[in-house]
């Protein structure tokens, strides 16, 4: 099969406990020309969904800690991530219990390379069609552009350098504009479900975020605070949106 141009590079992660079955997953997709991380555990996928933000999510549902529908459903409660849930033959319950907890796709063991790697395009490029607008260059307005494929920002076009917990909570705010994120939401999201006490991390980071990318911190125009509940990135988009029909 020739590597997919389009696909380049996207990271799949991996959660399989049974090395040799990860590896020879792992030798299909990246003669593809993806990138593969793994994990084998579930706790480990919830880590590395965090910390790596993968492109899509193979989950296998047979895992030595959590089994792989609680992974998915603590997936669920922080990303949308595309995840492809690996299920064995003849369990067919496994399936239709797997996308009623919003997996989009599954593939049954024993499956043939060609058929997960053709799995795994048509998943992403659902996904990638759906998401397009976060995709890219993303132009929150005159001062503030984001590449997220990058990882770049810049604020009055100079490049701004951001710390790896800052350009994560900046990622799920941009990617939820428009809509109030509460406390503990980013908490579970940027820093993990053991820090779901400590919300003045929130706070700190949002403050980092408001010196870096804010005209006036004091005063901030993209990160708005929502008293008592959270934060909400500007509604750059409808905002565009509606100064263009002006
Ligand atoms: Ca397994």
């Amino acid at each position: 099969m020739k590597p997919d141009e389009h696909f380049f590079n996207r990271r799949i992660l991996i959660v399989e406990d049974e090395r040799r079955m990860a590896r020879f997953i792992r030798l299909n997709l990246e003669h593809d020309g993806f990138q593969v991380i793994e994990a084998a555990s579930g706790q480990e996928a919830i880590r590395q969904l965090r910390d790596a933000l993968p492109d899509l999510i193979l989950l296998d549902v047979m895992l030595p800690d959590i089994d792989g529908f609680e992974v998915l459903q603590m997936i669920r409660e922080v990303s949308d991530v595309p995840v492809i849930m690996l299920t064995a033959k003849g369990e067919e319950d496994d399936r239709v219990r797997g996308l009623e907890l919003g997996a989009d796709d599954y593939v049954t063991k024993p499956f043939s390379p060609r058929e997960l790697v053709s799995r795994v395009r048509a998943v992403l490029r659902r996904s990638e069609a759906l998401k397009a607008s976060t995709r890219g260059l993303i132009e929150v307005d005159d001062r503030l552009k984001i590449d997220f494929e990058r990882r770049q920002v810049w604020v009055d076009g100079k490049l701004v350098s951001l710390r790896p917990t800052e350009y994560r909570l900046l990622y799920h705010l941009v990617q939820n504009a428009g809509l109030v994120l509460t406390h503990d939401q980013i908490l579970v999201k940027v820093w993990g479900y053991e820090y779901r006490d400590e919300p003045h991390y929130v706070r700190l980071y949002v403050n980092y975020l408001r010196k870096k990318l804010e005209k006036d911190p004091s005063n901030p125009q993209y990160i708005l605070t929502e008293r008592g509940v959270g934060y909400r990135f500007v509604d750059f988009r409808k905002q565009k949106a509606a100064e263009e029909s002006r």
